[in-house]
């Protein structure tokens, strides 16, 4: 499918019926598949022979979207998992173990701010928060002879921090080591972050990608790019003996580490998506790109209006011409960014709480990137516990308002807001 549009892609990739076999890529239901010999199971074992044998390793329905992903990213596999977490998670070990160093953005996704400061930390791999606006001569600083990996994400949520993916990637190849990058919020259709030097691509496909709020799920892409055979991985370069003395370098070529993710940690810590959610992410791929469209295009109109608003303090939108990543945004994203945007309203936390519980068409839920206008408030719910100084600290003021603006149309999301504002006097 490599010279089709990416829309052709969303609608096309992935599964492709034989003569007489499901037009629609069918639902798998299945833990289990059989054989008639013995000897054809050993050879899917070995990896001899392809095949299905059980779905913690892989199923029909998962195989299809991870190969229409793998296409839109413009990686030589994917694996789906049961959740964004999931993904970093393996992601991460499959390169790193106790003794190892890694190098992050700060400004990331929060639950994986915990999996990388508190989990990985117990499990002895340390890393090191960085500033990701910070020079190449800053962050090769904090490069030591045990670091393994830089990550970050395309657009940071929630702050909407938007990452140099070729100067991370600069740094990470100067020194050996992957790229890591998490392309939830931007998808595919606006950045395709293996493009610009990124070897390793994860999402949780739970947002934009499922887009109607059904199923969590995760993804890692690999690009096949990265040349793991240094000497700085010898998880992929020498015998894993726990895999009769597979060397994935040597039998897998370019696809060393998504094999090694799959038949190794996808083995042993199974976090595998189930077919019937896979079928539904495939469902939301079909019209990722319209609704990625009308996303940007509505999250554009409301994050304009809100900038002209008198009862409005600040507006935080890459897509607004003075953010301060607006250039970025444009460089990476010439298409749209995403169809986050974070605000404040006069009158701090009291009146963004009230504003909230004016509000008729906007929801308010803990959760972003779907089809349905929603709202949070960071400071009195997944901050809660913090102090408004350590808010501060952290981005988040006490007046700040999260939006996903959704499909709907942007006339009636702007009139809600409106009648909310007018609330407030
Ligand atoms: C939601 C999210 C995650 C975590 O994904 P889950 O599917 O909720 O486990 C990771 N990264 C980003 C950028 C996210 O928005």
């Amino acid at each position: 499918m490599s010279n089709y549009h990416i829309d052709t892609k969303c609608i096309q990739s992935g599964y492709q019926p034989k003569n007489g076999e499901a037009r629609v890529l069918p639902i798998y239901q299945s833990t289990t598949f059989k054989y008639d010999s013995a000897e054809h199971v050993g050879k899917l074992f070995d990896l001899e022979a392809e095949g299905f044998f059980y779905t913690r390793l892989s199923n029909p329905t998962v195989d299809g979207v991870e190969r229409k992903i793998a296409d839109l990213e413009g990686g030589i596999g994917a694996m789906c998992t049961s959740s964004g977490q999931a993904a970093a998670m393996i992601a991460v070990l499959n390169i790193c173990k106790s003794g190892d160093h890694m190098i992050s953005s700060g400004t990331i996704y929060g639950g994986t701010i915990n999996l990388f400061a508190v989990t990985l930390a117990k499990m002895g791999i340390e890393c090191t928060f960085i500033d990701s606006d910070a020079s190449i001569e800053d962050i090769q600083k904090e490069i030591r002879d045990n670091t393994k990996l830089i990550f970050a994400e395309t657009i940071a949520n929630p702050s909407l921090v938007v990452s140099d993916i070729g100067k991370l990637a600069k740094v990470a190849h100067s020194n050996d080591i992957p790229l890591i990058i998490d392309n939830t919020f931007a998808t595919p259709i606006n950045c395709r972050p293996i493009e610009h030097g990124a070897d390793i691509v994860i999402h949780s496909t739970s947002k934009y990608m499922d887009g109607h709020a059904v199923a969590l799920g995760g993804v890692i892409v690999d690009s096949g790019n990265f040349n793991w055979d240094n000497g700085k991985f010898p998880g992929l370069s020498t015998p894993d003996e726990s895999y009769h003395g597979m060397v994935y370098t040597r039998d897998c070529g370019r696809a060393a580490f998504i094999t090694k993710a799959r038949v190794q940690l996808m083995r042993d810590m199974g976090m595998a998506p189930s077919p019937n959610n896979a079928f539904l992410l495939n469902l939301g791929l079909e019209t990722l790109h319209l609704r990625m469209e009308r996303h940007c295009y509505n999250a554009q109109r409301v994050a304009e209006y809100l900038d002209r608003h008198s009862q409005v303090t600040w507006v935080n939108y890459p897509g607004l011409k003075g953010n301060k990543y607006h250039d970025l945004a444009m460089k990476y994203m010439p298409n749209g960014t995403c169809g986050v945007i974070s605000f404040g309203v006069k009158g701090g936390r009291e009146a963004a709480m009230k504003f909230m519980d004016s509000l008729k068409l906007a929801a308010i839920v803990v959760h972003v990137a779907d089809a349905r206008t929603s709202v949070l408030h960071p400071a009195s719910t997944t901050h809660r516990q913090l102090t408004d100084k350590q808010l501060v600290e952290c981005g988040i003021t006490p007046d700040m308002i999260r939006m996903s603006i959704g499909i709907e149309n942007a006339d009636d999301i702007i009139a809600d807001l409106e009648q909310a504002f007018g609330k407030l006097d």
